[in-house]
């Protein structure tokens, strides 16, 4: 398939101008509405292996990146209960995920 880096640095379907990462967390999970974002777990937008993608809502997104008010205010406070909510926001996801994984097959 024919991809391109867009300006932002993620891949993109020459053909269909499709974000890839977006195609293959669709594929994974089989939904994906257009709220729904896709994170790269390990911070490389480049990374499109289906493990290192998880959908999340926008809030939940800007938590994991430190983008929302709340959590950075919590984290002016104490760094650890920032990371604290993170790594229950990822825990609960692969929780939900592996429910989810386990009814449909
Ligand atoms: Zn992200």
């Amino acid at each position: 398939m024919p991809a391109y880096i867009d300006q932002n640095g993620y891949l993109r379907n020459a053909e269909t101008n499709e974000l890839i990462h977006r195609s293959i967390a669709r594929e994974k999970y089989g939904y994906l509405s257009p709220e729904d974002q896709v994170h790269h777990i390990d911070r490389n937008k480049l990374n499109n292996d289906p493990d290192n993608l998880m959908i999340l809502s926008k809030t939940e997104h800007e938590i994991i990146h430190g983008k929302n008010e709340l959590v950075n205010i919590s984290n002016k406070i104490e760094y650890a209960l920032g990371s604290a909510i993170i790594k229950s926001i990822e825990y609960i996801w692969k929780k939900l995920h592996s429910s989810r994984a386990s009814k449909s097959s």
